[in-house]
Protein backbone atom coordinates (compact mmCIF):
# COMPACT_ATOMS: atom_id res chain seq x y z
CA UNK A 1 0.00 0.00 0.00
CA UNK A 2 1.47 3.63 -0.70
CA UNK A 3 0.95 6.97 0.58
CA UNK A 4 -2.06 7.57 -1.93
CA UNK A 5 -3.78 4.59 -1.09
CA UNK A 6 -3.88 5.69 2.64
CA UNK A 7 -4.79 9.08 2.10
CA UNK A 8 -8.03 7.23 -0.41
CA UNK A 9 -9.51 5.38 2.77
CA UNK A 10 -12.83 6.40 3.40
CA UNK A 11 -13.61 7.62 6.79
CA UNK A 12 -15.64 5.11 8.91
CA UNK A 13 -19.39 6.10 9.06
CA UNK A 14 -19.65 5.60 12.72
CA UNK A 15 -17.64 5.57 15.94
CA UNK A 16 -18.89 2.32 16.85
CA UNK A 17 -16.57 0.98 14.01
CA UNK A 18 -13.50 3.25 14.96
CA UNK A 19 -13.55 0.86 18.56
CA UNK A 20 -13.69 -2.13 16.33
CA UNK A 21 -10.61 -1.10 14.27
CA UNK A 22 -8.60 -0.18 17.47
CA UNK A 23 -9.78 -3.62 19.47
CA UNK A 24 -8.96 -5.73 16.15
CA UNK A 25 -5.58 -3.62 16.01
CA UNK A 26 -4.93 -4.29 19.93
CA UNK A 27 -5.85 -8.08 18.89
CA UNK A 28 -3.39 -8.45 16.45
CA UNK A 29 -0.85 -6.49 18.42
CA UNK A 30 -1.33 -8.60 21.51
CA UNK A 31 -0.85 -11.91 19.28
CA UNK A 32 2.12 -10.77 17.57
CA UNK A 33 3.79 -9.35 20.89
CA UNK A 34 2.32 -11.52 24.03
CA UNK A 35 5.59 -9.93 26.07
CA UNK A 36 4.10 -6.57 26.01
CA UNK A 37 0.58 -8.13 26.49
CA UNK A 38 0.54 -10.96 29.40
CA UNK A 39 -2.33 -12.25 29.88
CA UNK A 40 -4.00 -10.72 33.07
CA UNK A 41 -2.76 -13.69 35.46
CA UNK A 42 0.36 -16.43 34.70
CA UNK A 43 0.64 -17.12 37.64
CA UNK A 44 1.30 -20.69 37.69
CA UNK A 45 -0.21 -22.77 40.83
CA UNK A 46 0.47 -26.52 41.22
CA UNK A 47 -2.81 -28.43 41.96
CA UNK A 48 -3.01 -31.93 42.98
CA UNK A 49 -4.68 -34.35 40.69
CA UNK A 50 -4.58 -38.62 40.36
CA UNK A 51 -1.34 -38.14 43.09
CA UNK A 52 0.50 -36.14 40.61
CA UNK A 53 0.56 -32.14 40.65
CA UNK A 54 -0.82 -30.33 37.55
CA UNK A 55 -0.04 -26.83 36.37
CA UNK A 56 -2.87 -24.47 36.70
CA UNK A 57 -3.32 -21.07 35.09
CA UNK A 58 -5.97 -18.41 35.01
CA UNK A 59 -6.51 -16.05 32.72
CA UNK A 60 -9.66 -13.88 32.05
CA UNK A 61 -10.51 -13.80 28.59
CA UNK A 62 -13.12 -10.29 28.35
CA UNK A 63 -14.71 -11.33 25.50
CA UNK A 64 -15.65 -14.85 27.00
CA UNK A 65 -19.49 -15.37 27.94
CA UNK A 66 -18.48 -18.39 30.16
CA UNK A 67 -15.42 -19.49 31.76
CA UNK A 68 -13.89 -22.74 30.19
CA UNK A 69 -10.95 -24.83 30.65
CA UNK A 70 -8.00 -25.74 28.09
CA UNK A 71 -6.50 -29.02 28.93
CA UNK A 72 -2.90 -29.62 27.42
CA UNK A 73 0.34 -31.33 28.24
CA UNK A 74 1.56 -27.86 30.10
CA UNK A 75 -1.14 -28.22 32.72
CA UNK A 76 -4.72 -27.12 33.04
CA UNK A 77 -5.85 -23.34 31.67
CA UNK A 78 -8.90 -21.90 32.96
CA UNK A 79 -10.29 -19.49 31.02
CA UNK A 80 -12.32 -17.40 33.08
CA UNK A 81 -15.14 -15.44 31.66
CA UNK A 82 -15.23 -11.86 33.23
CA UNK A 83 -19.04 -12.69 33.88
CA UNK A 84 -18.32 -15.13 36.34
CA UNK A 85 -18.88 -14.53 39.67
CA UNK A 86 -17.45 -18.16 40.90
CA UNK A 87 -13.93 -18.17 42.34
CA UNK A 88 -11.33 -19.96 40.50
CA UNK A 89 -10.91 -22.20 43.35
CA UNK A 90 -14.66 -22.94 42.75
CA UNK A 91 -14.30 -23.49 39.32
CA UNK A 92 -11.68 -26.01 39.49
CA UNK A 93 -13.66 -27.82 42.35
CA UNK A 94 -16.20 -28.15 39.81
CA UNK A 95 -13.95 -29.58 37.42
CA UNK A 96 -12.35 -31.52 39.97
CA UNK A 97 -16.46 -33.21 40.21
CA UNK A 98 -16.24 -33.50 36.06
CA UNK A 99 -13.18 -35.74 36.10
CA UNK A 100 -14.58 -37.35 38.89
CA UNK A 101 -17.71 -38.20 37.71
CA UNK A 102 -16.06 -39.92 34.19
CA UNK A 103 -13.78 -41.43 35.95
CA UNK A 104 -16.07 -43.18 38.89
CA UNK A 105 -18.13 -44.03 36.34
CA UNK A 106 -15.65 -45.80 33.89
CA UNK A 107 -13.90 -47.10 36.75
CA UNK A 108 -17.16 -48.60 38.82
CA UNK A 109 -18.27 -50.09 34.99
CA UNK A 110 -14.90 -52.00 34.69
CA UNK A 111 -14.42 -53.23 38.24
CA UNK A 112 -18.41 -54.55 38.15
CA UNK A 113 -17.54 -56.25 35.44
CA UNK A 114 -14.85 -57.93 36.58
CA UNK A 115 -16.38 -58.58 39.34
CA UNK A 116 -19.65 -59.77 37.99
CA UNK A 117 -21.37 -57.61 39.78
CA UNK A 118 -24.36 -55.48 38.72
CA UNK A 119 -25.34 -51.78 40.53
CA UNK A 120 -27.87 -49.18 39.79
CA UNK A 121 -26.23 -46.03 39.92
CA UNK A 122 -22.90 -43.81 40.32
CA UNK A 123 -23.05 -40.69 42.08
CA UNK A 124 -20.56 -38.03 43.12
CA UNK A 125 -21.07 -36.50 46.68
CA UNK A 126 -19.45 -33.05 48.34
CA UNK A 127 -18.85 -35.20 51.09
CA UNK A 128 -15.78 -33.73 53.98
CA UNK A 129 -16.28 -37.20 56.47
CA UNK A 130 -17.16 -40.39 53.92
CA UNK A 131 -14.69 -41.26 50.17
CA UNK A 132 -17.77 -43.52 49.34
CA UNK A 133 -20.62 -45.71 50.18
CA UNK A 134 -22.92 -48.31 48.81
CA UNK A 135 -26.55 -48.85 49.48
CA UNK A 136 -28.97 -52.35 49.16
CA UNK A 137 -30.33 -51.14 45.66
CA UNK A 138 -26.93 -50.63 44.44
CA UNK A 139 -26.84 -46.96 44.46
CA UNK A 140 -22.76 -46.58 44.55
CA UNK A 141 -21.13 -42.96 45.66
CA UNK A 142 -18.43 -41.39 45.61
CA UNK A 143 -16.68 -38.37 47.08
CA UNK A 144 -14.80 -36.55 44.30
CA UNK A 145 -11.65 -35.27 45.92
CA UNK A 146 -10.65 -38.69 45.34
CA UNK A 147 -9.60 -37.56 41.76
CA UNK A 148 -6.66 -36.21 43.99
CA UNK A 149 -5.73 -39.28 45.00
CA UNK A 150 -3.09 -41.81 42.85
CA UNK A 151 -5.40 -43.63 40.44
CA UNK A 152 -4.49 -46.90 42.97
CA UNK A 153 -6.07 -45.32 45.54
CA UNK A 154 -9.45 -44.78 43.49
CA UNK A 155 -9.76 -47.96 42.34
CA UNK A 156 -9.31 -49.66 45.84
CA UNK A 157 -12.66 -47.50 46.57
CA UNK A 158 -14.60 -48.53 44.18
CA UNK A 159 -13.45 -52.20 44.69
CA UNK A 160 -14.51 -51.93 48.05
CA UNK A 161 -17.86 -50.28 47.51
CA UNK A 162 -18.70 -52.92 44.77
CA UNK A 163 -17.75 -55.37 47.19
CA UNK A 164 -20.25 -54.25 50.09
CA UNK A 165 -22.73 -55.16 46.75
CA UNK A 166 -22.02 -59.18 48.09
CA UNK A 167 -21.34 -58.06 51.78
CA UNK A 168 -22.91 -55.88 53.78
CA UNK A 169 -20.44 -55.45 56.67
CA UNK A 170 -16.69 -55.64 56.91
CA UNK A 171 -16.31 -58.58 57.75
CA UNK A 172 -13.39 -61.14 56.99
CA UNK A 173 -15.35 -62.46 53.79
CA UNK A 174 -15.48 -58.61 52.76
CA UNK A 175 -12.01 -58.07 52.62
CA UNK A 176 -11.39 -61.33 51.14
CA UNK A 177 -13.32 -60.06 48.13
CA UNK A 178 -11.36 -56.95 48.15
CA UNK A 179 -8.25 -58.64 48.35
CA UNK A 180 -8.57 -60.73 45.61
CA UNK A 181 -9.38 -57.49 42.99
CA UNK A 182 -6.61 -55.45 44.65
CA UNK A 183 -4.08 -57.30 46.80
CA UNK A 184 -2.14 -54.01 47.77
CA UNK A 185 -5.79 -52.62 49.03
CA UNK A 186 -4.36 -52.07 52.60
CA UNK A 187 -1.08 -49.69 50.54
CA UNK A 188 -4.38 -47.88 49.56
CA UNK A 189 -6.85 -47.68 52.35
CA UNK A 190 -3.52 -46.32 54.57
CA UNK A 191 -3.12 -43.39 52.02
CA UNK A 192 -6.68 -42.65 51.98
CA UNK A 193 -6.49 -42.28 55.72
CA UNK A 194 -3.44 -40.08 55.63
CA UNK A 195 -4.21 -37.46 53.11
CA UNK A 196 -7.75 -37.35 54.50
CA UNK A 197 -7.12 -34.09 56.09
CA UNK A 198 -5.32 -32.36 53.23
CA UNK A 199 -7.76 -34.07 50.51
CA UNK A 200 -10.87 -32.51 52.21
CA UNK A 201 -9.12 -29.12 52.30
CA UNK A 202 -9.84 -28.88 48.23
ZN1 LIG B 1 -16.98 -50.27 53.62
Amino acid sequence: MDAEDQLALPLPADPGSVVADVRDFLRGLKADLPLLFPARSRRVRKVPFRGGMLDFRVDVDSEARYSRFQESEEGLLLIRSPNDPAKPREILNEWYRGKASALFSERTALWAARMGLAYRSVRIKDQRTLWGSCSKEGNLNFNWRVVLAPPEALDYLVIHELAHLREMNHSRRFWALVAAQCPGWKAQRRWLREHSRELKKA
